[in-house]
């Protein structure tokens, strides 16, 4: 039996679920039952009710999918797939923030760990954080936290002042504005579609921001036929196999999350055989973290 069999053997067995970040490696990706960005994700872990889901991305959102599904066991299968932007905001900082600013209204990207959530007020997504925000009465103070990048594209485009955490992903901020103007001298018939964590001058030089999931819907529904692509480059597997009629062209260098490419095979197959290693989060910690969560799929359900 070759590996592929075996995981679907061991899958069936334990009635799991595999779930995928557009930025897994491409094998990865096709052996999961779902592959989305972390809104869509988030949303499967809530309709889940397999008793086993197996979590392909990085932690954080292992530790989301538990907190949305906690009656399933999570595994996520390579423990030191971590976000460092998640690391960036520390939730006892953001609890001494929230001391000096008790007015302040503190949105989280969703790319936080779980104790950090446990101290915002509200989650949001790169899919639907402009839209979200934009719900918030003008007066009221906001912090964004962890991605300034991010914040900083929202604030521009509401125009309204947000308060922005130092953080940033350290693979799309790698991405510079002449590395934009490189690819679109090199192909001009193309249209540029940046993530909106890279920089503000980046997502000023290029056609559209867009989440991972934004960007798929995106070049499905466009009549062009010429893409340039400014974010991870394992989203474009998933463009290519949906869309093989068009052309797609990553960014010079390549942009790489080490932390996303590094679960397995062997890493989903040791995780389905042994039930480990599981995400595992205290319950009143859980339900707080839940909170911030609750109220985005409120808002914007
Ligand atoms: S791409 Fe950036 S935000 Fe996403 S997991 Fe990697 S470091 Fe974190």
């Amino acid at each position: 039996m070759n590996i592929l069999e075996e995981i679907a053997e061991l899958k069936a067995k334990r009635n799991a679920l595999i779930l995928a970040h557009n930025y897994t490696k491409p094998e990865i990706q096709d052996i999961a039952d779902f592959v989305g960005d972390s809104l869509e994700l988030s949303r499967k872990a809530v309709e889940c009710t397999a008793p086993v889901i197996v979590f392909c991305g990085v932690r954080f959102m292992a530790e989301t999918a538990k907190i949305l599904s906690p009656e399933s066991i999570v595994l996520h299968p390579n423990p030191l797939s971590g976000c460092p932007m998640a690391d960036m905001a520390d939730p006892d900082a953001v609890a001494a923030y929230r001391k000096e600013h008790p007015e302040a209204l503190i949105v989280a990207y969703v790319n936080t760990t779980a104790a950090t959530k446990t101290e915002v007020d509200l989650c949001c997504t790169s899919g639907n954080a402009e839209k979200l925000i934009s719900t918030i009465p003008a007066e009221q103070e906001i912090l964004f936290l962890p991605d300034a990048n991010l914040g900083s594209n929202i604030a521009s485009k509401l125009n309204r002042k947000i308060d922005l955490w130092p953080g940033c992903c350290p693979t799309h901020n790698k991405i510079m504005p002449e590395h934009i103007q490189a690819a679109k001298e090199k192909h001009p018939g193309a249209l540029v579609l940046v993530h909106p964590e890279c920089r503000p001058a980046v997502v000023k030089l290029a056609d559209q921001a867009l989440s991972t999931g934004g960007m798929l819907k995106f070049v499905q529904e466009s009549d062009c036929r010429e893409f340039i692509i400014g974010t991870e480059c394992g989203i474009l597997h998933r463009m290519k196999k949906e869309n093989p009629e068009k052309e797609f062209y990553p960014l010079e260098p390549e942009v790489l999350c080490p932390n996303m490419k590094r679960i397995t095979l062997e890493d989903v197959l040791f995780a389905l055989r042994d039930l480990e290693p599981r995400i595992e989060l205290d319950e009143a910690e859980r339900k707080k973290a839940k909170a911030p969560i609750d109220r985005m799929l409120e808002i914007l359900p």
